[in-house]
């Protein structure tokens, strides 16, 4: 049971001067297993804070994150992270990055070959097994760094904006990809990102979060992760009911910009 519950989470950070920053403010969500949720929301939002406090590397000033049915207090196997670039090692081989967690948990050397294989199949890499990684392209780079949260085989998997990087092409394709795997895994997937597209693209459930204080302001339930499993990604994008829903959203999030840039003139 790979379900996550966010049950009132605030965050305060405490700044050196002695001020401080309400980054989340009573965010509630209850992600069911297997759902793919995309996480929206200006620069900011707490959005980073939030995935944070989920993956157990931040403990939140209040409230709790249940998963899998228990309380995170730390980092856990069972939740992996994929982060925006740079997080993969630069000096090992791709094969050797995707067998790291394997081999960390000391499986035996002949199972990590077969899985790495079959998981650099899977991720469109194989033939790069021995490449180094910093050889690769930033699009490949992700590709190794979905290939090695999979190779732990977590039961959640947190990625922060881990195609911001890329090229609007390369994009695309990883888009297809994640798409592919979240359905051919039944992973439980949060992925926070700034792009509308995407998050429309990806997600089967849209949260749009508002800044000071990082909250939720929207939760709806999205067909368009459904609908690119059996049409092509860009005839999903070009129909009008995602054209209809992303000038939506996009309007929702300006107006939230529109009310920051205001403020802070305000206070000019
Ligand atoms: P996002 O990922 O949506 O851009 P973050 O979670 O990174 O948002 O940040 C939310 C708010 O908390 C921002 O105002 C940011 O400046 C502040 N913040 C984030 N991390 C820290 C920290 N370690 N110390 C102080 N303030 C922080
Ligand atoms: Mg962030």
């Amino acid at each position: 049971m790979s379900g996550i519950r966010i049950d009132d989470v605030s965050m305060i950070y405490t700044l050196p001067d002695g001020g401080s920053v309400k980054a989340l403010d009573r965010v509630a969500l209850d992600i069911p297993e297997g759902q793919m949720v995309a996480i929206l929301g200006p620069s900011g939002c707490g959005k980073t804070t939030l995935l944070n406090i989920v993956a157990g590397f931040l403990k939140p000033t209040a409230g709790a994150v249940v998963a899998g049915g228990r309380t995170v207090t730390g980092p856990d196997a069972d939740r992996g992270m994929v982060f925006q670039q740079g997080a993969l090692f630069e000096w090992m081989s791709v094969a050797e990055n995707v067998g790291f967690g394997p081999r960390m948990a000391g499986r035996p050397r002949r199972e990590i070959a077969a899985l790495v294989a079959d998981l650099l199949g899977r991720v469109g890499l194989a033939g790069f097994a021995d490449t180094p990684v910093y050889r690769l392209s930033g699009g490949m780079q992700q590709r190794v760094a979905l290939a090695r949260c999979l190779a732990n085989d977590p039961g959640v998997i947190l990625m922060d904006e881990p195609l911001g990087a890329l090229d609007a092409l390369t994009r695309e394709k990883m888009q297809g990809l994640v798409l592919r795997l979240w359905k051919e895994t039944g992973k439980t997937i949060v992925l926070i990102t700034h792009s509308v597209e995407e998050a429309l693209f990806l997600g089967e459930r849209l949260i749009v979060m508002a800044p000071r204080p990082g909250r939720v302001v929207r939760d709806m339930a999205l067909p368009f992760a459904e609908m690119a499993l059996v049409e092509q990604a860009r005839s999903v994008k070009a129909s009008a009911e995602f054209v209809r829903v992303r000038e939506e959203v996009l309007s929702m999030i300006w107006s939230m910009e529109e009310e920051i840039m205001g403020g802070a003139h305000d206070g000019a």
